[in-house]
């Protein structure tokens, strides 16, 4: 289970699991050691929708490439395009918030200090035109897995129980940012129209060209999956560039910190880290689904004040994982 320390450049930091104690970063310089997949070159096609009034005009340019007009830049920070203005690693981003992580110290169902965190940090980068879309979990409301069996509760009645728990955050979430001003729309995988649209790809797309923030809800509106699966689904439907997971740690270490007070961080990972050592970053399929599609994944800690903007605008935080980080994680095997 664990990673040999050797094989991949880590810092040492201290650690807690639960979202009640502090985390302490490394001060030190981030040198990125690795590139990450620079995916499709832009490709625009020009679709003619009929759309509703709300969707705006009947003629849009969607954009179906992962990699809008981007500068070539390090894995993590930014760079300056020709104008001289910073250009950011991700143009659009899916960034996943899990229900644990909305209850903050687990004292309420949904802290609004932390929602509101939430809103501020995505409207600082909504600001710099990079296009946000969330999915939100709902297992601090209720898990599916958990409840099945409960009651006459078969799985997949529990699971549309937690999939509704989804709504539920997904509307205070939005309810948030309005309250400050940042356009939202929540779309839901299962149809309840009076409170939200039902997730439309193209549509989707388009509230996020608008500069609008899209809240998914309600999963893949599947029994059996997870919001993880959900995250890495709608990721690669909106050709968002990378999938940042926020959660209550500060990303993947090498051993369990609770056990073992030396665990390190792992500040790159591959796929395949993840899938053979079973690394509990994410399900299988969700890991599967973002290798399968050349979607990086970000796992780093909502709870250190201005780690959502900086994930957001591809700086330096907790651990990344992708593709080529395999070439330099061999080498360094090598090495040892
Ligand atoms: N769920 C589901 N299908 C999905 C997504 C979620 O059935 O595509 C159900 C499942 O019961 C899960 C619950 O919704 O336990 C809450 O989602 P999840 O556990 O992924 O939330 P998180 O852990 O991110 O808070």
């Amino acid at each position: 289970m664990a990673i040999s320390t050797s094989v991949i450049s880590l810092n040492t930091i201290s650690y807690s699991r639960s979202s009640s104690h502090s985390y302490l970063s490394p001060p030190k310089p981030y040198v990125p050691s690795c590139t990450l997949p620079n995916s499709n070159s832009l490709r625009k096609l020009l679709i003619t929708t009929s759309s509703s009034s709300e969707m705006g005009p009947t003629s849009d340019t969607l954009n179906f490439s992962r990699q809008p007009e981007m500068p070539s830049v390090s894995p993590f920070g930014l760079s300056m395009n020709e104008l001289g203005k910073p250009s950011y690693k991700w143009r659009r981003v899916l960034l996943k918030v899990s229900g644990e992580a909305l209850a903050g110290d687990q004292s309420q169902t949904i802290d609004p200090k932390i929602t509101m965190a939430i809103a501020r940090e995505v409207a600082s980068v909504t600001r710099l035109g990079i296009e946000v879309a969330l999915v939100v979990g709902g297992g601090n409301i209720f898990r599916g897995s958990s409840w099945a069996g409960s009651g006459g509760l078969d799985r997949s009645s529990a699971d549309y129980i937690g999939m509704l728990a989804t709504v539920m955050n997904a509307i205070f979430l939005q309810a948030t940012m309005e309250s400050i001003g940042i356009p939202t729309r929540v779309q839901t995988a299962f149809r309840m129209s009076e409170v939200a649209e039902p997730y439309i790809r193209r549509r989707a797309v388009r509230h996020l060209e608008k500069g609008r923030v899209v809240i998914f809800a309600a999963g893949t509106g599947n029994p059996f999956f997870t919001t993880d699966t959900a995250a890495a689904l709608r990721c690669a439907e909106i050709n968002a560039e990378v999938v940042l997971k926020a959660t209550n740690v500060d990303g993947v270490y090498d051993d369990d910190p609770r056990s073992n007070p030396h665990a390190r961080l792992l500040h790159t990972l591959t796929y395949q880290d993840v899938t053979s050592r079973d690394l509990s970053v994410m399900d299988m399929t969700a890991i599967t689904l973002c290798q399968e599609n050349n979607i990086p994944v970000v796992v780093f800690n909502i709870n250190k004040a201005g780690n959502i903007s900086k994930a957001i605008k591809g700086e330096r935080v907790g651990t990344l994982i992708g593709a080529d980080m395999e070439v330099h994680h061999s080498k360094n095997m090598k090495q040892t």
